[in-house]
């Protein structure tokens, strides 16, 4: 019934009913949760998605856009509704030598290969490069050189958002700023964003990489906050991961340069406990370290662990509670408790270049993203994991913590009145404005 609403519309893309591509975009990276669309556009152009729009609004039928569907419990889905998939807007409209415009369907990695056929890169780029610009900039996009940069939704200087009520309008800073606030970070609530105007920089040539263990989780953090003081690193990221000796907590960190201006090693790893017969300096091209997840990928997707279920989940700390949050969560943490190839990313950011109204973040000068990237071996193990992260959400939220809301964690309206705080009445209001019929997900 849902469907036939939009039969007879003349499309660039495909709107498609058949049972392999609801079950497509029924599933998303996670894997836990599963919600069955009555239909799924393929989008053409961001036409399509106005008139498609323009149907559902007429006949209240609910919408989701899809990205890459990368999240992990059912943030890109929509049980008998449309999903509006942009994987095929994926155009480089222009490049200059400080800004690109691109359509929002397109990833990072496709992004990441034409700015640099330009000598040119986006400031922050996430681990993996598989997600798609819309996607991130609905969520946040936080990476090594956020402690620099801030998150991808700090760097946007425009965006056309075809909005509930089919319109397409262009946003920025200046232009529709309720919109444009209310886009960024904000889960696809008031409107598809179809293109993006993205600052670009200058690439580096290339990249020093440092990874230095450390005995306890204390030490890793102190030596994080040192090295955001100093600034020493354009990198800085940090994970807790399992070996046979026990956890081992990692420094991950990198000077990028250019040909003219290589680093000094013994400068870089100065003052941070480096040892060379342990830890390791590598050096390696900027794709390269860019792309540093896609061996891992590839082996992931060659084992089965890249298709099981994903619970993760995602938290800010404020800096004052991070030592006492991760040991507790690290008191009788288990190999089983994260998964085969699980692990858990913990870095610094200061909040001063933090500026996405609806990224919400704790108190404070500096937070640290504490994440747990865990693979569940079945479904029961995946719905413990899932309580899990209940009850580590719980303690964050206790210690001033927030939660970056792209991983697997139930969340209530009360929970997301209470997650947006002061912003959630005016995203409402604006919501209102730009989906009167309520079509996106509240
Ligand atoms: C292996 C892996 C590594 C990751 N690493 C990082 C990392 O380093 N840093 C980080 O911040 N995140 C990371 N993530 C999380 C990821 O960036 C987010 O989940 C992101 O939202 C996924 O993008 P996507 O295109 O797959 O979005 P989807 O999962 O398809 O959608 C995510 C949300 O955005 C909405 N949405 C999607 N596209 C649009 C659009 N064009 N307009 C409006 N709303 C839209 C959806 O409705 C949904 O609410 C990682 C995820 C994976 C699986």
């Amino acid at each position: 019934m849902t469907a036939s609403r939009f039969a007879g519309l003349s499309l660039d893309g495909t709107l498609h009913t058949d049972p392999a591509e609801t079950a497509y975009a029924a599933a998303d990276f996670g894997g836990i949760v599963s919600h069955t669309p009555a239909a799924v556009l393929r989008a053409g152009s961001a036409e399509d998605i106005s008139a498609v729009l323009r149907v559902a609004a007429a006949h209240g039928i609910p919408v989701v856009a899809r990205g890459r569907g990368h999240t992990s419990y059912g943030q890109a889905q929509v049980r008998d509704g449309v999903v509006l998939d942009l994987g095929g807007l994926d155009t480089v409209h222009r490049i200059t030598e400080d800004h690109v415009v691109v359509d929002a369907g397109i990833t990072w990695d496709a992004l990441l290969a034409k700015a640099l056929e330009h000598g040119l890169t986006p400031r922050v780029l996430t681990d993996y490069l598989g997600t798609s610009v819309g996607g991130t900039l609905s969520a946040g996009g936080i990476g090594g050189t956020s402690h620099r940069y801030g998150v991808q939704t700090d760097n946007v200087l425009s965006l056309d958002v075809v909005t509930g009520d089919g319109v397409r309008r262009t946003c920025s800073p200046t232009e529709s700023p309720d919109l444009f606030h209310a886009v960024l970070a904000g889960f696809g609530r008031c409107g598809v964003i179809v293109r993006a105007t993205l600052p670009l920089v200058p690439a580096p040539d290339r990249v020093r990489r440092l990874k230095v263990y450390y005995p306890t989780a204390a030490e890793l953090l102190a030596r994080q906050r040192e090295l955001l003081a100093d600034g020493r690193f354009d990198f800085l990221q940090g994970e807790i991961l399992p070996s046979e000796e026990g956890w081992l907590y990692l420094l991950d960190a990198a000077a990028y340069y250019t040909a003219a201006e290589e680093p000094d090693d013994r400068a870089l790893a100065e003052g941070i406990g480096y040892d060379a017969g342990r830890d390791t300096i590598e050096d390696l091209g900027y794709r390269e370290f860019a792309t540093r997840l896609d061996d891992t990928v590839t082996y992931l997707e060659s084992t089965g662990d890249w298709r099981a279920p994903h619970p993760w989940i995602d938290l800010f700390l404020p800096d004052r509670a991070t030592d006492a949050f991760v040991e507790g969560i690290m008191d009788g943490l288990k190999l089983a408790d994260l998964g085969a190839s699980g692990l858990i990313l913990v870095y610094p950011v200061p909040a001063a270049v933090l500026n996405t109204r609806l990224f919400r973040i704790p108190g404070g000068d500096t937070i640290f993203l504490v994440a747990a990237l865990r693979t569940a071996g079945s479904p029961g193990i995946a719905s413990e994991m899932v309580e899990s992260n209940g009850r580590w959400h719980g303690t964050a939220l206790d210690l001033g913590g927030t939660r970056y809301p792209i991983g697997a964690l139930p969340f209530t309206d009360a929970d997301w009145r209470n997650h947006l705080g002061e912003t959630y009445q005016p995203l409402f209001d604006t919501k209102a404005r730009y989906d009167p019929e309520n079509l996106f997900p509240a």
